[in-house]
């Protein structure tokens, strides 16, 4: 941010023209690498026995001091909208593919690639790595995401390089030396959206270059499309209605990504490029995870699906530019977004609550009150799950000292509301009798709603669980996570990783801490905010 405004032109970024990506070999980190955790369920997908994760040479491969046999690694070129406006060339800048691993039995294709091992032509200004704080975000979130039923990019393992990185800490504007690390990231392909706007930028001699790109994706991961009268359109379609689905699971989930720009949107509809994402604790519409997108915030939880219909935009034009799509076939595809996108998102909310179908008035209501009373979003919906649809039993019970059991604390909670709701509201503490009371006549409607219904309790309570997680990636959780990891304990990290892989069970066994709302000195920046320095 101090950099002179005019860097940028005065040192030319290296253009890497009329190709999709460049070969390179990872750079090894100049300490000794060393494993801190891997995900045994990555490696059978990608055919591997979860022990030879534990063998010396597997850190080694998976930081890129050792050259994996067989690999052709490369980064891959692209380009992208940041923050609305065309950044030209970016590209991996410290991701390498190391190659793609077909699983012999699912017959599945893995794309595996280090993020962090070591600059690439497209590393600009920066120095290639990673390190360990984002790498552990990155890591736990997208196995987390992936059993919380969300499409995303996966993680194979994490891997300290022994390396020292330099970061600046933009919260106070101090330089810290940090651990360096190299997560080794799974998925059937990281193409992204900014993979076919870049060669349309370059003139007529590179638009072949879309094609090529579109047709190597259909063969690959659609390869059902190839079939169609317009297989392009049916593609720029299919991706419309896999992205709009990924868009309703974030909302559903209270999921902010904090950087949609449209080299971090995947063409295959997964989440990817973990960087200052966050999970909504107080609802708020408003919140964004992203420091730097603070006083815009064009990607906060809100602006999310427009963010995202942005993007697509921006992908149809590419494809229309390369002559791949007409105009109207493009507009008409993209008008399936909002469609595709409210649909689901109406039917996940409807499930949320355990309705059978979406009732604007009751979900909006529920969203103002959430508002108001700083409900964390999580732990609302769980609690709704236990609510009962006959009477208001947990209400009695909580105005009974005592019998509100290990929900909320000595001394908090509002008696009139089932004790976790209450401990989900407010910071735990006390609503005003107002405030009480605006909860219970929604209560009462929503009572009404699942009487009509008429689904046993049980029976939709079960259901409701299963997609109202209690455990999720909590900043605070991964803050601390990495503050334990830094100091060679990686006993926090492995805990949480097991908690959050059954994300909707019960797990009455699992410490509190897992489920709880964050501690009021988790709530400052560089833990609850983040930047992309990382
Ligand atoms: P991001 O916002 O993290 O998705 O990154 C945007 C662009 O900056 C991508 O092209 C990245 O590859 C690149 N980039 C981010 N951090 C680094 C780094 N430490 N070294 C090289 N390139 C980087
Ligand atoms: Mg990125
Ligand atoms: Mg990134």
């Amino acid at each position: 941010r101090e950099l002179p405004a005019d860097l940028e032109t005065r040192n030319m970024v290296r253009q890497v023209e009329g190709a999709l990506f460049s070969l390179v070999s990872p750079t090894p980190p100049a300490g000794v690498p060393y494993l801190i955790s891997y995900s045994s369920q990555v490696a059978q997908l990608v055919g591997l026995d979860p022990t030879e994760c534990e063998r010396p040479e597997f850190p080694l491969l998976m930081s890129g001091a050792a050259p994996l046999p067989g690999s052709r690694s490369y980064a891959a070129s692209y380009g992208g909208h940041q923050f609305g406006v065309w950044a030209g060339q970016l590209g991996d800048g410290r991701a390498i593919t190391l190659g793609e691993v077909v699983n012999p039995v699912s017959g599945q294709r893995w794309e595996l690639q280090l993020k962090g091992a070591g600059k690439t032509p497209y590393s600009r200004r920066a120095d290639g790595r990673a390190v360990l704080r984002s790498s552990l975000r990155e890591y736990v979130c997208s196995e987390a995401m992936a059993a919380l039923g969300v499409p995303t990019t996966r993680a194979l393992s994490l891997v300290g390089t022994g390396e020292p990185v330099l970061r600046d800490m933009f919260y106070n504007g101090n330089a810290r030396w940090e651990p360096g690390a190299v997560v080794c990231r799974v998925a059937p392909s990281f193409v992204r959206f900014g993979s076919f706007q870049l060669p349309v930028t370059r003139g007529a001699g590179e638009v072949g270059l879309v094609k090529l790109a579109a047709d190597w994706l259909m063969k690959y991961h659609y390869p059902e499309l190839a079939a169609s009268p317009q297989p392009y359109l049916a593609l720029l379609r299919e991706v419309i209605h896999r992205t709009g689905r990924l868009v309703a699971d974030w909302q559903a989930l209270g999921f902010v990504h904090g950087v949609l720009n449209t080299d971090n949107m995947s063409i295959l509809g997964l989440t990817i490029d973990y960087g200052p994402f966050g999970f909504l604790d107080k609802f708020d519409p408003d919140w964004t995870p992203n420091l730097t997108d603070a006083s815009g915030r064009r990607y906060s939880y809100r602006n999310q699906p427009e963010a995202v219909q942005f993007n697509l935009i921006m992908l149809g034009n590419a494809l229309l530019a390369a002559d791949l799509v007409t105009r109207e076939g493009a507009e008409e595809a993209l008008g399936e977004y909002s469609k595709v996108l409210s649909n689901l998102y109406n039917a996940r909310m409807a499930a949320k609550l355990g309705l059978h179908e979406y009732d604007m008035a009751l979900s909006h209501e529920l969203m103002r009150l959430m508002y108001d009373d700083d409900a964390d979003f999580t732990n609302t919906f769980r609690a709704l799950c236990s609510v009962s649809s006959l009477d208001e039993e947990g209400e009695q019970q909580q105005q009974q000292p005592g019998s509100s059991g290990s929900e909320s604390r000595p001394g908090s909670g509002s008696p009139g509301l089932p004790a976790a709701l209450s401990a989900s509201l407010n910071g735990g503490q006390p609503l005003r009798p107002e405030r009480v009371a605006a909860w219970r006549q929604w209560l009462q409607a929503y009572r009404a709603s699942l009487r009509a219904d008429g689904v046993p309790d049980a029976q939709r309570q079960a259901a409701q669980r299963a997609v109202c997680p209690k455990f999720i990636p909590r900043q605070h959780l991964l803050q601390w996570a990495i503050e334990a990891a830094e100091k060679g304990d990686y006993s926090e990290l492995e805990a949480l990783m097991e908690v959050l892989e059954r994300p909707y069970d019960e797990q009455p066994d699992a410490p509190a801490k897992y489920s709880s709302l964050p501690p009021e000195e988790m709530v400052r920046p560089g833990i609850c905010m983040l930047s992309c320095s990382s």
